[in-house]
């Protein structure tokens, strides 16, 4: 059933704040581009798509007779040869500066009301992020900078969308890499975020240091090979200055781990996500000049990490069995279980609460996702049906 929101967008006072006619508004909203949140957020409105200037998963709601915007973050483009797309893409600037790229979700924190609010990527606001950034984060941070939004990356175990336990976290952490204005949505310059994070006693994301363009490509492929054999994602390469946009550059094994997960559930992801990742394969390899045992080495992984999740799939439901991606979270607060649950039932996730478990005075919920459309599709086969 569906229950008509107490709260209605003003759209006269929208239109005015983002200087567009008050019928692009109402169209924005009729087409279901501009959505409202549910419960506590009511008031707040997410874009669905890119309009204009304001990125998908912008988020716009109303205070003190005005409005607020929080830009979503912005796509972080992803060199595949190190050397030309830095000199490319960095060519105005004499030096970059290298942080490390975190492997969780995308989270912006900032004060809505008076309350904090944790949004995923797409601007929904997410009861079990924000629950967790009211116990990691320093909120005076949030009393002394209403004006401003941390954005970061959740990292770690309890973790219900990008699971880790490569970094040593135990349960859960945040990991900051930008800080910006509402409104505008302009970045604070590196080293003056990193100040401010530190004087709020924030955990970052790591400071690989800054290199002049001439000497980054060489310099960023050993960090690479060294965070490689650690199994960590990657790098995220930028302007100091933050005026240029950032871009990405991952390690082999974290592409080979994204897709031993991938195609565990091959059914359940779309294509592009698999192609792009064995075609960062090759680009890596041309432009490490690997030789015959690198090469025969990379293309092992390469195959292991496609066919060996996907065969284990295949048997487990030819058994029988159903697959599924079990996650977990951990709460101080048990309301917010059933909150998140709620939550992935609107976004359409199958998911299957355990009982909650006591653990170190919090619980500990474990998750399985059901990932319907592998096993639907697995099960379809050993029926006889054709592909
Ligand atoms: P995008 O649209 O940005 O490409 P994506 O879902 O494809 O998003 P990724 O390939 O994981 O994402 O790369 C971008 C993401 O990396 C960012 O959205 C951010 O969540 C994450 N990230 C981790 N560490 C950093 C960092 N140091 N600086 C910037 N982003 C980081
Ligand atoms: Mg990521």
């Amino acid at each position: 059933m569906n229950v008509e929101p107490e709260i209605k967008l003003d759209v006269k006072l929208a239109a005015g704040y983002l200087k567009m006619p008050q019928s692009k508004v109402q169209g924005l909203l009729n087409k279901r581009i501009l959505l409202q949140n549910w419960d506590d957020y009511q008031h707040v409105f997410r874009f669905d798509k890119n309009v204009s200037k304001i990125e998908h998963g912008s988020v716009l709601y109303q205070k003190d007779g005005s409005f607020e915007l929080i830009r979503g973050f912005p796509k972080i483009q992803r060199a595949m040869l190190l050397g030309p797309a830095i000199n490319n893409h960095f060519s105005k600037i004499g030096s970059i500066v290298v942080e490390e790229k975190m492997n969780g979700y995308n989270v912006r924190v900032a004060d809505i009301d008076g309350r904090i609010a944790a949004i995923t990527r797409s601007g929904l606001v997410c009861p079990y992020s924000t629950e967790r950034a009211e116990h990691l984060l320093n909120l005076d941070f949030f009393t002394d900078h209403p004006e401003l939004i941390l954005f970061g990356e959740m990292v770690g175990p309890d973790n219900p969308y990008v699971p880790k336990d490569i970094y040593g976290i135990q349960s859960l952490e945040f990991f900051v890499f930008d800080i910006r204005q509402k409104g505008s949505g302009k970045p604070y310059p590196i080293y003056e975020r990193r100040k401010l994070a530190d004087e709020y006693g924030f955990t970052q994301v790591r400071f690989f240091g800054e290199f002049p363009i001439a000497q980054a490509a060489d310099v960023i492929a050993e960090i690479i090979r060294e965070l490689g054999k650690i199994k960590h994602e990657g790098v995220v390469i930028k302007d100091p200055q933050m005026v240029l946009q950032a871009i990405k550059y991952t390690c082999s094994q974290s592409n080979c781990a994204d897709l031993r997960h991938a195609f565990r559930y091959y059914n359940d992801y779309g294509r592009d996500y698999f192609f792009s990742r064995v075609v960062r394969e090759g680009f890596q390899s041309v432009e490490w000049d690997e030789n015959e045992s690198e090469l025969q080495n990379r293309c092992l992984q390469l195959g292991e990490s496609i066919l060996r999740p996907m065969i284990d799939s295949i048997r487990q439901i030819k058994d029988g069995m159903r697959i599924s991606d079990d996650v977990q979270i951990r709460v101080r607060d048990i309301a917010v279980v059933s909150r998140f649950e709620e939550y992935l039932r609107k976004l359409g996730v199958d998911a299957v609460f355990e009982p909650p478990q006591q653990v170190e005075g919090e619980y500990l919920v474990k998750i399985r996702k059901l990932n319907q459309s592998t096993n639907d599709k697995t099960d379809s086969m050993f029926k006889g049906e054709l592909w």
